[in-house]
């Protein structure tokens, strides 16, 4: 066995069909190094972070950056690119953090995924090289404010938050709501309308800003431990320099979930997997009847499914990923494959809850945080009905929105 077909191995037991083999060792050995930073920082405190509600930002930031999860020079070894990691180091990121926790790994993604790329697709060189490299190297927060208190699904013809041309600078009004991590981000990507020409454009919204002000949605039952704000914009001004030029209209945005929609669906394969390989600790483990809980016939049936479910996820994302690396990825196969990986991972985390009994919806077993949470990734970045619709809409030529 070569070094990463064993170390592969090892790390992803759940991989049946051996996907992890086409990371190199470089990717291998930068996701040991993240498995051990959380585990030695963020664990301790994962479960008193999900019943209180709170972001352990500091814990997870310095794991990230130990890590070096998007800036290790050997996630660049032999690509002429300094910004984007290969995707199937990417996929395989968000499994690893899902399978830990599904509130680590969204955190990651509206500042890694859904606010770089924003960075990355909307910016001018000169931004990118400012804005990127400190979202990249994990020396500022960012995250992605598109969804409306009145305007979720419909977000595209709906937006109605508001900005204002006046000379250099712009004045932004209007409200944001779900907005991961925006309480403390040191910037946030405000999506907003030009009262003018009446297209979507993006503006960089500086932390403390005058007129701008965060509150977290309380009482969540889901991703507790994600801080989604709640946000109120109140002739807040953003200089030109800060608006990212090549966002013009809505059709920008789409492209941003062509990529970053696939992240999700990479969560949605990491909590599934996650919640797995907690039931099968505990079946493995506990006896009733005098035997182990994974020796009944019942309960092996739930288990091999789960089993079945994570290796489709798993080749549902990997695939994804490299034809999003040969960079004819489109929106059929972004959707496709979060309403697919969502709906599998919504059984998976159901049936690991239930071959815990009583002990599934308790924290000490880890199938409760996955079960809870994986509600919320079924319905971000596009619904399973708005992802269902996008798909229909390309295999029948229909749309069936309105
Ligand atoms: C935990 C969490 C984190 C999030 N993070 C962010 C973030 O960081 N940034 C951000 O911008 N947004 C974020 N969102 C917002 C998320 O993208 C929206 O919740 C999502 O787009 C759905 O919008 P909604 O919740 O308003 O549901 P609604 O649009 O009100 O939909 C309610 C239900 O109706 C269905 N529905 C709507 N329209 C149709 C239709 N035409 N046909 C059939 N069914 C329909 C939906 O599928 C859904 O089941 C987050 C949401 C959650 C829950």
């Amino acid at each position: 066995m070569t070094d990463v077909k064993s170390i592969a191995k090892e790390m992803y037991p759940e991989d049946l069909l051996g996907y992890a083999e086409k990371l190199t060792e470089g990717e291998l050995k930068v996701l040991k190094n993240l498995r051990n930073e959380l585990e030695e920082r963020v664990r301790p405190v994962l479960n008193e972070s999900y019943e209180k509600a709170l972001l352990p930002r500091e814990e997870i930031l310095t794991a990230f950056k130990n890590a070096q999860i998007m800036n290790h020079p050997d996630l660049f070894e032999g690509r002429d690119e300094k910004w984007r990691v290969r995707e199937v180091y990417n996929a395989f990121l968000y499994l690893e953090l899902a399978r830990f926790d599904p509130s680590v790994a969204t955190f990651y993604t509206v500042h890694g995924g859904l606010g770089y790329n924003t960075i990355l697709i909307g910016g001018t060189e000169e931004q990118i090289e400012k804005y990127g490299s400190l979202v990249r190297d994990f020396e500022a927060q960012t995250c992605f404010g598109l969804t409306e208190p009145d305007h979720g699904s419909d977000i595209a013809g709906g937006l109605s938050t508001t900005a204002e041309r006046k000379g250099d600078t712009w004045v932004l009004n209007g409200e944001k709501r779900w907005i991961g991590g925006a309480k403390t981000a040191d910037f946030i990507p405000i999506f907003a309308r030009d009262v003018e020409d009446k297209k979507i454009k993006c503006f960089l919204v500086k932390k403390d800003s005058p007129g701008l002000r965060v509150d977290n949605v309380q009482n969540k039952i889901a991703l507790r431990i994600v801080n989604n704000g709640h946000i109120y914009l109140e002739d807040v001004e953003v200089e030109e320099a800060d608006r990212l030029p090549n966002i013009h209209g809505y059709s920008k945005v789409a492209e941003i979930f062509t990529h970053t929609r696939t992240d999700v669906a990479h969560i949605a394969m990491g909590t599934a997997a996650g919640a797995f390989n907690a039931a099968l600790a505990l079946t493995t483990d506990r006896e009733q009847f005098g035997r182990k809980l994974a020796g009944f016939q019942l309960v092996q049936e739930k288990l091999a499914r789960m089993q079945a479910n994570v290796v489709a996820a798993i080749g549902y994302s990997v695939r994804v990923a490299e034809i999003q690396e040969s960079g004819t990825q489109d929106m059929l196969n972004s959707s496709l494959a979060k309403m697919h990986n969502s709906l599998v991972m919504r059984e998976t985390v159901a049936l690991a809850r239930e071959v815990c009994g009583g002990n599934g919806i308790t924290l000490e077993t880890n199938v409760a945080r996955f079960f809870t949470d994986a509600e919320a990734i079924y319905t971000y970045e596009g619904t399973h009905e708005i992802n269902s619709m996008l798909v229909g809409r390309e295999i029948t030529g229909i749309g069936a929105f309105v």
